[in-house]
């Protein structure tokens, strides 16, 4: 499969998750401004980064500036340390990352991680099928951490990044790209991770506070397999 983005908006694409389950490859999301190019999120690892950064190259789009962080996951971060760039965050994130990256990570420790936590044997098996090589391996911190709301400006981009936390993960964020009316979801509004049955589902309350905002009319979500329209999440937030 050839690795390609895939345009969104003006100056806008998404280096689209793979949509097979096991390889946790969600879409990131790329945004070209004057400054350089922001992604949001970071790729699953390193391997999954360098694809990314190869398709960044073909594309023409100028070196990574800014990756912002939607959560704390590794799926969503374990591939920043490919780019050389400002990283941006909840402080949640930052604070939870920075107990991750104090971990020894090498295939052994996520071997000892499985038997320690059988219900996370999965994800740790997903996760080192991702990375492959541990050797160099590190998690890159937040070097801009926010609580609430901030605003970046970036000549060609205003990038509004909202707190809205949930069931997913505390530390979620939303990304909103103002000039296009796009909003990256990441995976606020999903069920949360290794969550015994019944499953609670999705978060449609969420979801449905994010409609209030009527600027917004492209919603990205981190494992969809296409953007949504407004019609759509609203069709979606009223089939719960
Ligand atoms: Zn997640």
């Amino acid at each position: 499969m050839a690795d390609a983005l895939v345009p969104i908006a003006d100056n806008v694409w998404i280096f689209p998750t793979a949509g097979v389950a096991e390889r946790v490859e969600p879409n990131v999301g790329v945004i070209q401004t004057a400054v350089g190019t922001v992604l949001v999120d970071a790729g699953n690892s390193p391997r999954h980064a360098r694809r990314i950064a190869r398709a960044l190259e073909e594309a023409g789009a100028p070196p990574v500036s800014h990756i912002i962080y939607t959560h704390h996951h590794w799926d969503h971060v374990y591939g920043a340390q490919v780019f050389s760039a400002t990283i941006v965050a909840h402080e949640l994130c930052r604070e939870l990352l920075a107990e991750r990256a104090a971990l020894p990570w090498s295939a052994t420790f996520i071997e000892e991680e499985s038997r320690r936590n059988p219900a996370y044997e999965q994800v740790y098996r997903n996760m080192n099928r991702a990375v492959g090589d541990w050797s160099g391996f590190r998690i890159c911190l937040p070097t801009f951490a926010f609580g609430g709301q901030m605003t970046l400006y970036l000549d060609g981009a205003t990038l509004d990044l909202e707190h809205v936390g949930g069931q997913h993960a505390a530390d979620s964020i939303v990304v909103k790209l103002r000039e296009a009316g796009i909003a990256f979801l990441g995976d606020c509004f999903y069920p949360p991770p290794m969550q015994p049955a019944p499953e609670p589902g999705y978060d449609r309350a969420l979801l449905a506070r994010l409609l209030d905002d009527t600027s917004l009319h492209t919603f990205i979500d981190g494992h969809g397999s296409r953007p949504r329209t407004r019609d759509e999440v609203a069709a979606f937030v009223a089939s719960g």
